[in-house]
């Protein structure tokens, strides 16, 4: 029970140029933990609409529990959507909230108190039930979100970056509890947002999209380690993937696996000279922003040290770097597309 799939999507808007969904083919398997990741106006949130049935697609195919969904009404889908703003209803107490979305059912009122305070147990939020939304923080109105849309039992989640309205400290608590509550619950998830942190965090697989269509879809791991085109390089990583340009392909590596040739002590690596421009500490790394001239054209890179390597560096200065070769991807210069290993000088 709980799966989706979105076959050969496709969402053009009345009167605009492009699509905003360009044929995408995914699956959120049950009980999984699904993000959607992407820049601004990718499409993210037009397709999780789609899926919820706030949007009707131009063509193509949304099944839920195995079952075609195109033409229902949001309320015959099985699904619950928590928005970004949580739309809590400001005048109903917490109570009136979570237990709103029942009133359509044919439940008594005092069952329909019980799965409401059933909800409100799962996240840990009883003792705010006759409060209303203003007299509540930001993490408890979501928390209120989210057992509101529980209440009903959904067989789905859709979730639109629901933790944007919360500060930078909140935000990491609340992504934690949301990752724990999912999985007490096992409800299949699926989870818009931008930002790559987050989508790491939370998402046993993660769907990288730009441009209404998926560039790549495996778990944090796959996408990190083995990107499928210059974009989810780029795009997933902080900092980002270094390329540099050498024989009509770009060759990649993370910040951290850049580090002074006398720490590499494989001798099968790829060496370059950096001149280093300038030295930045953050969580304790050093971050050295700097040129390199010796894989192809110069290029500026970011090397991340840890604490633990301790080589004297000083900005003005030339430092041999080194990355082992198993860490080097390749990328076609042209297309972007990832290829296989070249064969690159020591
Ligand atoms: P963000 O992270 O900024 O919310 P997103 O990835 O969720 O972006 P969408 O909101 O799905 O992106 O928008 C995808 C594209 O569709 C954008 O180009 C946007 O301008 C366009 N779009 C979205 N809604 C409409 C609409 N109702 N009418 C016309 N165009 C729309």
């Amino acid at each position: 029970m709980g799966a989706v799939e979105v076959r050969n999507l496709v969402k053009k808007f009345d009167g605009s140029d492009g699509n905003a969904i360009d044929g995408i083919d995914l699956t959120a398997k049950d009980g999984e933990y699904l993000v959607l990741l992407g820049p601004s106006g990718c499409g993210k949130t037009t397709l999780l609409r789609s899926i919820a049935g706030l949007e009707e697609p131009t063509s193509g195919e949304i099944l839920i529990d195995g079952e075609v969904v195109n033409g229902l009404p949001p309320r015959a889908r099985q699904i619950a959507m928590v928005f970004q703003s949580y739309a809590l209803y400001p005048h109903k107490s917490v109570l009136g909230n979570i237990v709103f979305p029942l009133k359509a059912g044919r439940m008594s009122k005092a069952e329909r108190e019980t799965k409401a305070r059933e909800a409100a147990a799962m996240f840990e939020i009883e003792h705010l039930l006759d409060r209303k939304p203003r007299q509540l923080s930001g993490g408890e109105r979501q928390r209120v979100a989210l057992a509101r849309a529980l209440v009903r039992e959904p067989h789905v989640f859709l979730l639109d970056e629901p933790l944007s309205n919360l500060d930078a400290k909140l935000r990491t608590s609340a992504r934690d509890e949301l990752k724990h509550f999912q999985q007490r619950i096992g409800t299949t998830t699926i989870y818009v947002t931008h930002d790559q942190v987050e989508a790491m965090g939370l998402g046993d697989r993660i769907a990288v999209l730009a441009a209404g269509k998926v560039r790549q879809i495996g778990t944090p791991a796959e996408i990190y380690d083995h990107p499928t085109d210059t974009f989810v390089a780029t795009f997933i990583g902080s900092p980002p993937m270094n390329l540099v340009p050498r024989d009509g392909h770009l060759v990649g590596f993370r910040p951290e696996h850049l580090l002074p040739v006398e720490v590499v002590t494989s001798e099968d690596r790829a060496r370059m000279a950096l001149a280093v421009d300038r030295i930045e500490y953050l969580s304790g790394d050093r971050h050295i922003h700097g040129t390199v001239a010796g894989v192809g054209e110069p290029t500026k890179v970011i090397a991340r040290l840890p604490s633990t390597v301790e080589t004297p560096i000083a900005a003005g200065e030339t430092h041999d770097f080194a990355v082992h070769r198993r860490q080097l991807r390749f990328f076609d210069a042209e297309s972007g597309n990832k290829t296989e290993p070249i064969a690159l000088g020591a």
